[in-house]
């Protein structure tokens, strides 16, 4: 098993992975730190019963690689890194468990900070906050920014004005048709958002009073089921539910011209990457055009200031036409051109440093915790 790990983390260039465990407490965590160039390592905490160990592990390990990139590509001074608590969110659940977590993450001493995930949210965030100050998304009375997922919408807007720029020469979206798949926290704000700007917006969401409710409050053109969404003849598609959306099945019934959502993990392989750039469909990459939500937790460690976040949102807008403009010049799809921005921008900072290395090796600059201390 031991072997294994470690031919895991060589793999994908981990730096570190810890294990910790309380058995009074029945916590049983981990942490996966991927790449600290950038910065610290930040992502979210997820509890998630799984299999065995070593699957838990490698679900750590490959979610914290993931959060390497979103950093480096959204031109965040973060690196990447992700937990995982060993454990059913819904039974499971304490005030020691959470803070016996605290004390793990406070041990690493800001190598690694953490946030909520699946199966872990604001009021487990409190907790974690007594024990440690490497925490973001706590309550906003706390210095927190609350809930991120209406910055995400925002930052998927910017991205799909980035996408139409680049099909049509315009950021204009008035007429312009979007599929949403997925009316929860992201999808919803960005069904409002793409109202107010004049697109027209045919939706989908497996809670049909959800949807009903959505479309008597709204001017939406039509709510389809959930299985038509991936049919209906819309220049956008939104995916903002769960991932692995494109795949073999879904993509021969895709007529969109530009696939820009919400949701984590969209291609359910790299190759499907490919398999869209042949059929001439744009892809914004999932995790440069979701990046708001880091970039609301991220403005968190230096104070959080709604507005600052909400500008640095709008530059997925940019980073988007930079990838754009990446894989059209190495004739590459645009997840591959999104990874390659990623690694080329961990590349130049590392550089950077190397050439001083010998008369100052001093670290990295460490962001700052300005938030105040009054818990
Ligand atoms: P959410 O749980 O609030 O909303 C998801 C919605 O999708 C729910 O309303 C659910 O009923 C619906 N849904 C589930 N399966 C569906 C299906 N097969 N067809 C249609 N609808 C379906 O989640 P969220 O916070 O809105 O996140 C949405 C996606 O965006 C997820 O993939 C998440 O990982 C990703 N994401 C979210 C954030 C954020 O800030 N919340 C940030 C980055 C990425």
């Amino acid at each position: 098993m031991a072997l294994e790990v470690f031919k895991n983390l060589e793999k994908y260039g981990h730096e570190q992975l810890a294990l910790f465990t309380n058995k009074d407490l029945g916590l049983r965590a981990i942490v996966a730190i991927h790449n600290t160039t950038l910065g610290p390592a930040l992502g979210g905490c997820r509890m998630w019963t799984y299999g065995n160990d070593l699957e838990a592990i490698e679900d750590c390990l490959r979610l914290s690689r993931g959060m390497t990139y979103k950093a480096a590509a959204a031109g965040l001074n973060l690196g990447g890194g992700k937990a995982v608590i060993v454990g059913d969110s819904k039974t499971a659940k304490s005030e020691g468990l959470f803070r016996a977590f605290g004390r793990f993450v406070e041990s690493l001493n800001g190598r690694y900070i953490t946030a909520e995930d699946v199966g872990t949210d604001v009021n487990d965030m409190e907790y974690v906050y007594m024990e440690t100050r490497y925490v973001t998304g706590v309550t906003q009375a706390h210095g927190g920014s609350g809930d991120p997922s209406p910055v995400t919408a925002y930052g998927v807007l910017q991205g799909i004005k980035a996408c139409i720029h680049e099909t049509r020469g315009t950021d204009d979206l008035k007429g312009v048709t979007v599929a949403i798949q997925g009316l929860g926290n992201v999808g919803y704000n960005l069904l409002k958002h793409l109202l107010d700007e004049g697109a027209k917006v045919v939706a989908t969401d497996i809670d049909h009073e959800r949807c009903e409710k959505i479309a008597k409050d709204h001017k939406v053109v039509e709510i389809v089921k959930p299985d038509e969404i991936f049919a209906v003849n819309t220049e956008v598609f939104a995916p903002c539910a769960m991932g692995a959306i494109v795949n073999d099945d879904t993509l021969p019934k895709f007529t969109f011209k530009i696939i820009a959502g919400g949701a984590n993990n969209q291609l359910k392989e790299d190759r499907h990457g490919e398999a869209l750039r042949k059929k001439g469909i744009l892809y914004a990459p999932d995790y440069v055009i979701n990046a708001g939500g880091l970039i609301n937790v991220y403005n968190e460690l230096e104070g959080y200031d709604r507005d600052r976040a909400l500008r640095m949102t709008r530059g997925i807008y940019y980073n988007l036409l930079r990838t754009f403009a990446i894989a059209k010049k190495s004739d590459i799809p645009t997840n591959a051109a999104a990874d390659r921005m990623a690694e080329e921008r961990i590349e130049t900072v590392a550089r950077s440093r190397r050439a001083f290395l010998g008369a100052n090796p001093g670290p990295l600059r460490q962001l700052e915790f300005r938030r105040s201390s009054t818990t």
